[in-house]
């Protein structure tokens, strides 16, 4: 089984977020045959769409991991469900959101998982806290991710936290 980077976007506006996507990042580093080995810093965002919710929390974590695409998408669920599983409203906002952005330089278009994330070129709360990690990335069709968060639209979003010591 080979070694693969996987890159993580994480998102959470209910029950506590910031503790929550700490919380996440940690679960991410105990994932089976996988190790956390980079997080950014949290940012704040406003929500897209309806504006009577809370701020979003989102971060950008990148995995070492020797799980396949499909199954890393399993354990990203499995952890999903179980962050919702405090939720008792059914279909409320979720309490977090853990997206398969890039997988090595994978293109994949599989029912269950599309990679690169296909929003992601057009969203500042995943661009962002990615450039701060990865400056000279390329995405696998070889767009150039500086030039993907120079073409933004101004994005409301503010850095809350600095990176934890020793992630970079
Ligand atoms: P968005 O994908 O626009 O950020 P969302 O995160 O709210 O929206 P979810 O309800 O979390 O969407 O996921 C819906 C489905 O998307 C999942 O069941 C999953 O199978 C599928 N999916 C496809 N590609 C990916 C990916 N790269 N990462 C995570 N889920 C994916
Ligand atoms: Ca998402
Ligand atoms: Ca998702």
């Amino acid at each position: 089984m080979s070694l693969h980077r996987a890159w993580i976007g994480l998102g959470s506006n209910l029950d506590d977020p910031l503790a929550r996507v700490a919380r996440a990042l940690d679960e991410l580093d105990r994932l089976p045959l996988t190790r956390r080995i980079a997080a950014s810093s949290r940012y704040a965002s406003r929500p897209q769409g309806p504006q009577d919710q809370p701020d979003f929390i989102n971060a950008v974590a990148c995995l070492e991991t020797r799980l396949s695409p499909l199954a890393l998408l399993d354990q990203l669920q499995a952890l999903e469900q179980r962050h919702r599983r405090v939720r008792a409203r059914r279909w409320g906002p979720r309490t977090l959101d853990l997206d398969l952005l890039l997988f090595d330089d994978d293109v994949l278009a599989l029912p269950r998982l599309r990679v690169p994330h296909p929003e992601m070129a057009r969203r500042a709360f995943v661009l962002v806290p990615l450039l701060s990690l990865v400056p000279d990335l390329r995405l696998p069709d070889g767009r150039r991710l500086v030039d993907l968060v120079a073409a933004l639209p101004d994005a409301d979003l503010r850095e809350v936290l600095p990176p934890e010591g020793g992630d970079r």
